[in-house]
């Protein structure tokens, strides 16, 4: 069957009166140009709830100036037929001035978790994703919400914005998927020349070598963020944005691998492509 298609706040939220009181409802948000990763998500979704309902908009408020909004992948009808084959029930994919009409004003900052790593790279970027987050949370009043460790520091200031908010949601983080050769699925890939494409790998092939290393014992960060470096300089296509090793419960930096409360995450830019990748030691 095909999902029920939703443009407005109001559409959705009469369609969802239904299963209000009597079922639980999934949701996983996007930004559209679906693959692997997001459909995992929808996956999960699906076997922990009664409904599933997913959101495809592209926020341009997460966007900086000169960042890729306007280029940013979009591909509906595609996306439509992937939601159709998985049996999702409810597609809401509003337009910009549903979301953001004239004169709008108000924002989520989440303070110091949306400052650093890639809040440090792109200014403005987490209170554009807490603000459309909790925006379509109040609209969809999920049960559960699911989002990727891909964007791990996504996941923590969400969590944070949930429970600082006292939000009535469960967020559930659902591992990162890959393609075979180990580069992270992203719409950004999209993006990538083939050359580039074999350069990025550089970034997972880093990560998997210190995990190694930290796995066997090593526990000095400084150490660490050497490996990453100089693995990352045997790619002359790359450039590092940022690699940093902090503490996964308030990205604060560290000095000592903790095995449970460790994320190493890392950003680099492909010619004109940013793309990020981390990994995790305990769970966000
Ligand atoms: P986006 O459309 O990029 O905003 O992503 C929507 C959701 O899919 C976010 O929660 C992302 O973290 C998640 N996601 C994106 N890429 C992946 C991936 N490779 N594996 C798992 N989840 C992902």
């Amino acid at each position: 069957m095909k999902p029920v298609q939703t443009k407005t706040s109001e559409e959705v939220k009469k369609e969802l009166r239904q299963y209000r009181y009597s079922k639980t409802i999934g949701f996983v948000p996007t930004m559209g140009y679906l693959h692997n990763g997001h459909l995992s998500l929808v996956e999960q979704c699906k076997k922990e709830n009664d409904v599933t309902v997913v959101s495809i908009f592209v926020n341009p408020k997460q966007f900086g100036p000169g960042e890729d909004f306007n280029i940013y992948p979009r591909d509906m009808a595609r996306d439509l037929k992937l939601l159709e084959e998985l049996e999702v029930d409810i597609v809401f994919s509003p337009s910009l001035v549903e979301i953001y009409p004239a004169g709008y004003s108000t924002y989520v900052e989440v303070e110091k978790l949306g400052d650093v790593l890639c809040g440090n790279s792109r200014p403005g970027h987490f209170r554009g994703v807490a603000t459309i987050v909790l925006k379509l949370f109040n609209i969809v009043e999920p049960t559960r919400a699911y989002f990727g460790q891909k964007d791990a520091q996504q996941a923590v200031v969400i969590k944070k914005m949930v429970n600082d908010l006292n939000l009535d949601v469960v967020i559930r983080i659902m591992p990162i998927v890959r393609d075979p050769d180990g580069l992270a699925l992203s719409s950004r890939n999209a993006y990538l020349s083939r050359e580039e494409r074999a350069a990025a790998l550089c970034m997972p092939g880093a990560l998997q070598k210190v995990r190694a290393k930290i796995l066997d014992g090593l526990r000095d960060v400084s150490v660490v963020k050497d490996m990453l470096q100089r693995e990352m300089n045997k790619e002359p296509l790359i450039n590092v944005d940022y690699l940093e090793v902090v503490s996964l419960d308030g990205l604060e930096t560290l000095e000592e691998i903790d095995m449970h409360n460790t994320l190493v995450a890392t950003a680099i830019w492909v010619g004109k492509t940013r793309l990020i990748d981390n990994f995790i030691l305990g769970e966000i």
